[in-house]
């Protein structure tokens, strides 16, 4: 991205950069704080785990660009000129920066020496956050549109804050398509030059292949909400907790003794259920790590979640389906964000959530917990 006015100037960036160095450059750790495991359901009810060769973050970013243009009713051909401008610049990937680029020898117009040593360091930053690879580094350029830091395309709030929005598919699609917006009758430009009116690419001619690509993926993906990734935005309490689930019909089944609803025997059962559509987010209830995702056992067709949160505290989530897990075992996750979506395997009557807190191992009743946690629905 070429075209914005430098918003943030440089001498501002290396005041406040200034206290900020890293200190030696580090490894590039891949961070995959959320992942697209498995397949998608596409908007014509396929399951496919690839479209027009695009797999998993990638269909996940391509569902954010065309969310993004479906909501500002920028239409198909908002989301396709989105959609070729994100494969162009990152592959559809939310790329972090290593700041690996060498200052040319001859001197550059876009910045000096000077400033490009004060950059890179901020770049680096964004190694640390989540992302879907390592871009191998043009200048400052962050993210699934290759936003440029010093072009301020991440915003105007601390150098922190704006490499956090670089490498938010949400925040960056919406910049992106606030510059196309602005762009005099872009719906009559061929979609290149738009593309390129925002972008001011080197290379303004690359767009136009990924064409046919934008239009399979819009077909497949539109109206189709990959939830990997988002949070719920309730409130996480002075503890630490939030709610597992947002949005359901009604509270199933509660923790305790119980007539079976499939077995037809009285038993214990361990957690609070929560029946929900088909697809409904279910979120960690408090930062952890994942610990299993996927089949409950190897002849078992029930599929769970399960997140340690030190302390001898687990929390489960069950019944989702095998497209319905958006996590992967050993990865960290944050209070609220989503890890599953509602579905009904295993011994299920219907779509629901089942939620299970163990502490040292033993099931307690997980509203109760909850709510000791200053969390009560
Ligand atoms: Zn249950």
């Amino acid at each position: 991205m070429k075209a914005f006015a430098t918003a943030v100037p440089l001498t501002a960036l290396a005041l406040v950069a200034g206290i900020l160095l890293l200190d030696d450059p580090k490894e590039a750790p891949a961070i995959d704080a959320c992942q697209v495991v498995g397949e998608v359901t596409t908007a014509t009810g396929d399951v496919v785990q690839e479209i027009a060769g695009f797999t998993g973050v990638q269909l996940r970013n391509a569902a954010v660009v065309i969310n993004t243009a479906t909501d500002r009713g920028l239409g198909d051909r908002g989301a396709r000129i989105g959609l070729i401008t994100a494969i162009q610049e990152s592959g559809l990937r939310n790329l972090a920066n290593a700041g690996a680029f060498t200052y040319p020898a001859r001197g550059s117009s876009v910045m000096s020496a000077s400033q490009w040593a004060v950059l890179r360091d901020q770049v680096r930053l964004s190694l640390d956050l989540p992302n879907d690879g390592v871009a191998p580094g043009d200048w400052d350029s962050i993210g699934l549109f290759q936003g440029r830091l010093s072009a301020g395309w991440g915003g105007t709030g601390t150098l922190d804050e704006q490499v956090r929005n670089l490498l938010d598919p949400s925040y960056t699609t919406g910049r992106f398509y606030d510059s196309l917006e602005s762009v005099q009758d872009w719906q009559d430009l061929e979609p290149t030059l738009a593309a390129q009116a925002v972008q001011r690419s080197a290379f303004p001619h690359a767009y136009a292949r990924h064409w046919a690509a934008s239009g399979e993926l819009y077909e497949a993906l539109a109206g189709v909400t990959l939830d990997c990734g988002a949070t719920s935005g309730e409130a996480i309490s002075a503890h630490g907790w939030t709610k597992p689930i947002t949005t359901y019909k009604r509270m199933s089944s509660a923790f305790g003794m119980r007539l079976h609803p499939t077995l037809g025997i009285w038993r214990m059962h361990n957690g609070q259920d929560f029946s929900a559509d088909n697809g409904t987010p279910i979120y960690a209830a408090a930062d952890g790590t994942v610990v299993k995702a996927g089949r409950a056992g190897p002849s078992s067709d029930l599929n769970w979640v399960i997140v340690d949160h030190g302390g001898g505290v687990h929390t489960y989530y069950l019944h989702s389906e095998d497209h319905g897990i958006l996590v992967r075992p050993g990865q960290p996750v944050t209070g609220g964000q989503s890890i599953a979506l509602v579905g009904s395997s295993g011994r299920s009557t219907g779509p629901h959530l089942h939620f299970e807190v163990r502490v040292n191992g033993q099931p307690v009743e997980p509203m109760a917990y909850l709510a000791s946690r200053g969390i009560t629905y």
